[in-house]
């Protein structure tokens, strides 16, 4: 009898200690799984640029940045850091289109054409997203 119960004891700590190590196993998998996505979500940064004639600074805000500074505003316009002018930074895209590839200062919620090259950017994105 003392034999039997022996080995079930051994088997409730084999059982136990397999927990544990689990249980550790996972903390740890979901800490450098936390630490990694967020070095993932770096996306590219956003180029604004002032449109004030004696200043025309231009500076580079990763998404993070720009949500902290604007918060869920879709206004593409920001206060410039340099000469204080309130809205007076937009944000610089680039077109889309090989053939253009230039860049222009969104200066309102969604701006569809070029300014350069009078194409749609909005078609360029549904021809390159229905894929
Ligand atoms: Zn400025
Ligand atoms: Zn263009």
């Amino acid at each position: 009898m003392g034999f039997v119960g022996d080995k079930r004891d051994k088997v409730k700590l084999a059982a136990l200690i397999v927990v544990v190590i689990g249980a550790v196993a996972g903390l740890v998998l979901s800490w450098t799984n936390s630490a990694n996505s967020s070095s993932i979500d770096e996306r590219p940064d956003s180029l604004y640029r002032c449109t004030r004639d004696e200043c025309g600074y231009e500076w580079s805000m990763n998404n993070h940045e720009v949500r902290l500074a604007k918060g869920p505003s879709l206004d593409p316009r920001m206060d410039c850091p340099e000469c204080k002018g309130v809205k007076a930074a937009t944000l610089v895209k680039t077109c889309p289109y090989e053939d253009c590839g230039k860049t222009y200062l969104q200066t309102g919620e969604g701006v569809r054409i070029c300014p350069e090259c009078g194409q749609d950017i909005g078609e360029w994105y549904r021809g390159h997203s229905a894929k």
